[in-house]
C-alpha cells in the first residue's frame, strides 16, 4: 500500500478499517538464497538492498524476538559524517546521502531531521583538532565550519559558557548531520523488503549454524533448520555469540551504554549538541523531550539496562554546559548492547567460515550507518566481494595491523 496525502483521506472516510499490514509476518522456508541474522536497522535494510538492488528476492531476515528493539529503537538517533580517517569518512558520507532520500525511496516518514551538529570546544588544542577534523571531513565530501564563541552563543543563547573549568571556545559544526526517528526506521526498511518479497521472521532465534566441510549450509533455530549457502550476520551486541556458534573469534567486546529522556518541554535545543571536556551529547525530540547520553557503562554486559553511576556521570557532563536542565525531571532511561570492535571502526567481511558473511563492530555510531551498511553488506554477500565504500572494513586487519583508529586511542573497545 503506497502511503500518501490521497490514502490517508481516503482510509479516514472509511474510519481506517481498510489499512492493509505494512508487511507480511512470515513463516519459515525450508530453503533461502541468502538468510539475514538479526531484524535490527542494518539486518532489515540489508534484506531490502539485496532485493532491490541485487535482485535477491528469496531472503529471510531471522529475528530472535520482535524487529526493530534491538539497538535500532535504542539508541540517541544522531547521524552525521564527522569523521577523520578517510575510510570512514567516504563511507559515513555516503551513509548520509542516503539518509536524504530515503523517505522518498521507502515511501515511509522515517523524520529525518537534518538540524545540524555542534561539536563544542573548550581549550586551543582542542580547536585545532576539531579545525583538523573538519579540514578532513571537507576533503570526503562532507561540510564542516568551524564556528568561534560569538556565533554559538548566538545560536544557543543557553549554553554556560563561561563555565569555570569548560568555558565553550567555540564549535565544529555539521549542518547536514541531524537526527532520524529510530524504530521508524527498522519499520520503513521492513515494509519495503516485505514488498519485494523478503520472508521476515520474527520470533525465531538463531542457535547454531549448519556446516559441512568448512561450509555454511544453513541455520539451526528454535523454528527448525533452514537451509541456506549464504548467511549474513547482522546481530549487533550479539555478534560475538553467533561468531561462537559457528566457530570463530571476532575482535568484539559486548558493552552497555545508556539512553535517557526528560519530560517534554517547550523548544529549546534547535540541533544536536555534544560537550567537548566531556562523553555527553543532547537533542530535543519532536515531543520536546530532551534525549541524551554519554559513556558506556564500562562492563561487558548483555543487560538492556544500566547503572545509576553512569546516569550520574552523564548528568554532570549536561549541567557542565546547560546547567538550566538540573530543574528537569528525567523521564525514562534504557540502555542497549553495543558491539564495540578494538579500533572503534566496524567490520564488513566475509567470516572465517565460507557461506557465512559478518557485518558488526559498530560500537557507538552504527544508527548513522545503516543505509551504507545495510547497501555495502548486501553486495558483499551478493557479489562476494566488498562495496567500495566499505572495502577497509575488514576483519584480517586486526592480525596485520591496519587498524581504523578515528579516536586514536588504540586497542581498548571500552574507549571508542
Ligand atoms: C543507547 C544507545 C545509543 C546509541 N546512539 C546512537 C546514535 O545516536 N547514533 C548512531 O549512529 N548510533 C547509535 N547507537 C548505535 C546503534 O544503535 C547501533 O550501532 C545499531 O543500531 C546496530 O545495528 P542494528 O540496528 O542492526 O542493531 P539491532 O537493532 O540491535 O539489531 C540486531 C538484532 O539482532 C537480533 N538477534 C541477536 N541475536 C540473534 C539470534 N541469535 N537470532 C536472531 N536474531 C538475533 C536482536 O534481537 C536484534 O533485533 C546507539 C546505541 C545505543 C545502545
Amino acid at each position: 500500500m503506497k502511503y500518501s496525502l490521497f490514502s490517508l483521506a481516503a482510509n479516514t472516510l472509511t474510519k481506517h478499517k481498510n489499512w492493509k499490514p505494512a508487511l507480511v509476518d512470515a513463516h519459515p522456508k525450508a530453503k533461502y538464497d541468502a538468510i539475514v541474522i538479526g531484524g535490527g536497522g542494518h539486518g532489515l535494510a540489508t534484506a531490502y538492498y539485496l532485493a532491490r538492488e541485487f535482485g535477491l528476492t528469496n531472503v529471510a531476515v531471522l529475528e530472535k524476538g520482535a524487529i526493530g528493539l534491538g539497538n535500532v529503537g535504542r539508541n540517541t538517533t544522531i547521524v552525521r559524517s564527522n569523521y577523520l580517517l578517510p575510510q570512514n569518512g567516504v563511507f559515513y558520507q555516503h551513509a548520509l546521502s542516503q539518509w536524504e532520500t530515503l523517505e522518498k525511496e521507502l515511501n515511509y516518514n522515517v523524520m529525518v531531521s537534518q538540524r545540524g551538529v555542534v561539536n563544542l570546544f573548550h581549550s586551543d588544542a582542542q580547536r585545532d583538532a576539531f579545525a583538523r577534523r573538519g579540514n578532513a571531513m571537507r576533503l570526503s565530501g562532507a561540510d564542516a565550519e568551524l564556528l568561534g564563541r560569538d556565533k554559538v552563543q548566538k545560536m544557543m543563547p543557553f549554553l554556560d559558557f563561561d563555565n569555570a573549568r569548560f568555558p565553550i571556545m567555540g564549535a565544529l559544526l555539521q549542518k547536514t548531520g541531524g537526527t532520524v526517528r529510530h524504530d521508524a526506521v527498522a519499520w520503513g526498511y521492513a515494509r519495503a523488503a516485505s514488498e519485494l518479497g523478503v520472508d521476515i521472521i520474527q520470533n525465531c532465534e538463531v542457535t547454531g549454524f549448519e556446516i559441512s566441510n568448512g561450509r555454511a549450509t544453513g541455520v539451526q533455530t528454535t523454528r527448525g533448520t533452514i537451509l541456506s549457502e549464504k548467511i549474513g550476520i547482522s546481530v549487533a551486541g550479539n555478534s560475538s555469540m553467533l561468531a561462537q556458534m559457528g566457530g570463530f573469534r571476532l575482535p568484539i567486546e559486548s558493552h552497555l551504554l545508556q539512553a535517557f529522556v526528560t519530560e517534554a518541554v517547550k523548544p529549546l535545543i534547535p540541533n544536536v549538541i555534544t560537550f567537548g571536556a566531556g562523553h555527553f551529547y543532547v537533542s530535543q525530540s519532536d515531543k520536546g523531550g530532551l534525549v541524551f547520553g554519554g559513556d558506556l557503562d564500562g562492563y561487558n554486559s548483555y543487560a538492556q539496562r544500566g547503572g545509576i553511576y553512569t546516569l550520574r556521570d552523564v548528568v554532570e557532563s549536561g549541567m557542565a554546559i546547560m546547567p538550566m536542565i538540573g530543574r528537569i525531571k528525567l523521564l525514562r532511561s534504557w540502555g542497549g548492547t553495543v558491539d564495540m570492535s578494538m579500533d572503534g571502526s566496524p567490520i564488513i567481511d566475509r567470516a572465517p567460515v565460507e557461506g557465512i558473511f559478518v557485518n558488526a563492530g559498530w560500537c557507538y555510531g552504527g544508527f548513522k550507518a545503516t543505509p551504507a551498511a545495510g547497501l555495502s553488506f548486501a553486495h558483499l554477500i551478493a557479489r562476494d566481494e566488498p562495496h567500495k565504500i566499505a572495502k577497509a572494513y575488514t576483519l584480517n586487519r586486526f592480525a596485520s595491523g591496519h587498524i581504523i583508529d578515528e579516536k586514536g586511542q588504540g586497542a581498548q573497545p571500552n574507549l571508542h
